[in-house]
């Protein structure tokens, strides 16, 4: 799946702050196997930041913004999001809930425009902020996952591992599929010797030699999103194999 990260605030343009949570999330994506191929940064303006939103998600499957979940007038990512959604906003009360809890536990009060923070597109999923006030968002639409983390990298790190990686692995369920190719006549050195690129290789494909009485049987396994995809990787590779060991492979078995 393919991933990018939209980072809000005109003072990253400006260079008052620095990105650190462009190169957190970049990391911590790499390290789930998403493919990452854009990270934008654009300013506190509705417009732009709409037109980055509808780009993202026209050519990425998960969207991922940073920024402009605060309470105050210029924190326009969740209202310029829902809308490129298509989705309104009401009021959450468990969001609410949470927002007061937060203040109640810091001894403050809370600020009238503090609820704008409660607001929440319809059929979005929340994610508490335990660093901060302002919840996270998820949104899903037609197979595409947009996902809102507030700016300050405390409160950013802490809910992006406590829930966006649980959500984001339960995405990802990916299928393993392999096929055995079956040898006859030839030792296993030998096999391995003609095929040891495609065994060294630890890509997307591998294959790994098992040596039995007689014979040697090759696993060749691929991991993708759906048995058809699988399939795909495998299918070149068998070919492959089949060229360089000629009559000595005998049968294919799908495993
Ligand atoms: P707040 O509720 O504090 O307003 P917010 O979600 O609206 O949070 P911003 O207003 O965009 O986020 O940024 C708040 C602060 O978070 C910034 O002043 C800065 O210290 C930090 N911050 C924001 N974006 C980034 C970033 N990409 N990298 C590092 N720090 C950031
Ligand atoms: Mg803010």
């Amino acid at each position: 799946m393919t991933a990018e990260t939209i980072f809000v605030g005109t003072e990253l343009l400006l260079g008052n702050i620095v990105n650190t949570n462009a190169a957190y999330l970049a990391e911590q994506m790499a390290v789930l196997g998403f493919s990452m191929y854009y990270q934008t940064t654009v300013g506190d303006n509705a417009e732009r930041l709409g037109g980055c939103i509808r780009q993202a998600l026209d050519r990425s499957d998960i969207v991922l913004l940073s920024g402009g979940l605060g309470p105050t007038q210029d924190d326009i990512t969740k209202e310029t999001a829902a809308k490129v959604m298509g989705k309104e906003l009401y009021l959450n009360e468990e969001a609410q809930k949470q927002i007061e809890a937060y203040f109640a536990k810091k001894g403050k009060t809370m600020a009238e425009n503090n609820l704008k923070q409660a607001m929440m597109p319809k059929d979005a999923i929340m994610l508490e902020n335990i660093n901060g006030t302002a919840p996270g968002v998820i949104m899903e639409e037609n197979g595409k996952i947009l996902v809102l983390l507030p700016g300050p990298p405390e409160e950013l790190s802490l809910m992006f591992e406590r829930s966006v990686v649980p959500y984001l692995q339960s995405k990802v369920s990916q299928v393993i599929y392999s096929t055995m190719v079956k040898v006859c006549g030839m030792g296993e050195s030998d096999v391995a010797q003609q095929l040891d690129d495609l065994i060294r290789n630890a890509g997307e494909v591998t294959v790994a030699p098992y040596a039995k009485i007689g014979e040697v049987h090759l696993r060749v396994t691929a991991k993708a999103e759906d048995e058809k995809q699988a399939k795909k990787l495998v299918k070149p590779v068998i070919k492959d194999i089949k060229a360089r060991l000629g009559d000595a492979v005998y049968t294919t078995q799908q495993h």
